[in-house]
């Protein structure tokens, strides 16, 4: 393991909690390796039973298996994430007593941890906006949520500056900032290359911006996350301290079982905690989280309702494809898409604000008399049970992912799912003599599986 930079060490003395060699020697062990379960897939091939303390469904893998080679991973039954930023988990379930009707925004949401946890956390009234300003990212956390498979969560891809004028807009706003990094350093050695006292100050200085922008979008008495993977308290504490100058805000705190090892911290303010996680007290990596309520009034977006764009002949030729009737199917882009109704007041209003690229579960098109239904109704958890199916091994599965002829023929011609343990992979078409694989070119599994343990 690299040395830990002195300056950094030396910066942290003050941190509460800090023990600098239990610090240092945690670095040499392994990190650990933890995912986070999808409440509504087939997860049975899980056999861990360690439990991530404060995530009902985080569970601790004693190694790190090859993710790319378990066709389960790529039907969405469970996310990789880091067992400490998990803890989103057990703060909003205390900070949101109804998590319903509730408008939430993941700003800085690639490659998708948090959206995909507040999104098994949410009522289905409620909706979720994930956003990610870097464009190459942005398709990741698209892959990442459409493989979660929720019609209630969204996809953004915008600056912070462009929710400035959502006045008053969202109930909840979580902000993971982009910052300097070192909470991962036992993860990924390269960060302690990567951090420098300097990289510190330009990501302050990012953080406040991003908070600046992004404030105005909260509604009165809604609730911002903050949260990063650092240890410098310039990007924790005091970045609490400068929310506290700059906005009118009040702390807000958690229980939790002390023997977990998180420490909390308190900014200047005595109301405004933080919950640090360090390798040495907590069974994950580093990270830092903190919850503010607005106490400012905050106007709001005032609109009549729209019309509704609700295509009625098109959602009955599509109604087949999922278990829920009460959607509102709309024409967008190419495709209609499946979308809560009470979204499309939303769905009006952040079309001329943002931009979205990825609303509700895109359903297909209709072509010659017959539906081409897509990808995200094969991953949603509201596919139809009726639907005709393929069940197929994990040998076939694999070959399925790479786009390869995995070997099987239905007598039937027509649209099939392809079924792995109880979970959709995704769909083929039987035309009588040859199967042709829908999984889209972009995410076939790319690396060799000659040596898998088919077992
Ligand atoms: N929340 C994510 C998760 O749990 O998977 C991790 C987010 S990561 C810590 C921070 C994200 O902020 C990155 O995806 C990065 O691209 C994005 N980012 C970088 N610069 C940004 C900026 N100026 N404004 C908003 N987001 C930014």
């Amino acid at each position: 393991m690299k040395e830990i930079p002195k300056i950094l060490l030396g910066s942290l003395s003050t941190v509460d909690g800090f023990d600098e060699d239990a610090f240092i020697a945690s670095h040499t062990t392994k990190p650990i390796t933890s995912i986070r379960l999808h409440p509504l897939k087939n997860n049975a091939h899980i056999t861990s039973d360690d439990i991530v303390p404060w995530c009902v469904n985080g569970r601790y893998l004693k190694e790190r298996p090859i993710f790319t080679v378990d066709p389960s991973f790529h039907a969405g039954a469970y996310y990789v994430q880091e067992a400490s930023s998990m803890f989103l988990h057990h703060m909003l379930s205390q900070l949101l007593p109804d998590k319903n009707n509730l408008r939430v925004l993941d700003l800085c949401a690639a490659p998708g941890g948090k959206s995909t946890l507040i999104a098994s956390l949410l009522g289905r009234d409620s909706l979720l906006i994930s956003n990610e300003v870097i464009r190459s990212r942005a398709s990741i956390l698209e892959e990442n949520m459409t493989r979660w498979g929720y019609m209630n969560t969204w996809v953004t891809c915008n600056d912070p500056k462009d929710f400035t004028k959502l006045n008053g807009y969202f109930d909840v706003i979580v902000v993971d900032a982009p910052c300097s990094g070192s909470g991962l350093f036992r993860k990924d050695e390269n960060a302690i290359d990567e951090w420098s006292a300097s990289n510190v100050d330009l990501c302050v200085e990012r953080q406040k911006r991003i908070l600046a922008n992004v404030w105005p979008a909260l509604k009165q008495d809604g609730i911002l996350i903050y949260s990063t993977c650092s240890y410098s308290k310039a990007e924790d504490e005091d970045m609490l301290n400068w929310m506290n100058e700059q906005f009118l805000l009040e702390g807000l705190s958690v229980n939790y079982d002390k023997s977990w090892g998180i420490v909390e911290t308190t900014a200047s303010k005595e109301s405004l905690k933080g919950y640090r996680f360090f390798p040495d007290k907590v069974k994950g990596e580093g990270f830092y989280i903190s919850a503010v309520r607005k106490v400012q009034s905050e106007g709001s977006i005032k609109q009549k309702a729209p019309k509704s764009q609700h295509d009625k002949s098109m959602h009955e030729q599509s109604s087949h494809l999922l278990n829920i009737k009460d959607y509102s199917c709309i024409p967008l882009n190419d495709t209609f898409v499946g979308i809560n109704p009470n979204h499309e007041f939303d769905l009006n209003v952040l079309n001329k604000t943002l931009y979205l690229r990825k609303v509700g579960i895109a359903l297909g098109s209709y072509m010659k008399k017959s539906w081409v239904p897509t990808h995200d109704v094969a991953l949603s958890v509201d596919c139809a049970n009726s639907l005709g199916r393929i069940v197929v091994n994990k040998e076939q599965a694999l070959k399925y992912l790479k786009r390869e002829d995995f070997g099987v023929l239905p007598s039937d011609k027509g649209w099939y799912l392809v079924e792995y343990e109880s979970n959709m992979l995704g769909w083929v078409k039987c035309l009588g003599n040859r199967v042709n694989n829908y999984l889209p070119k972009h995410w076939r599994i790319r690396m060799n599986i000659d040596e898998v343990d088919w077992a």
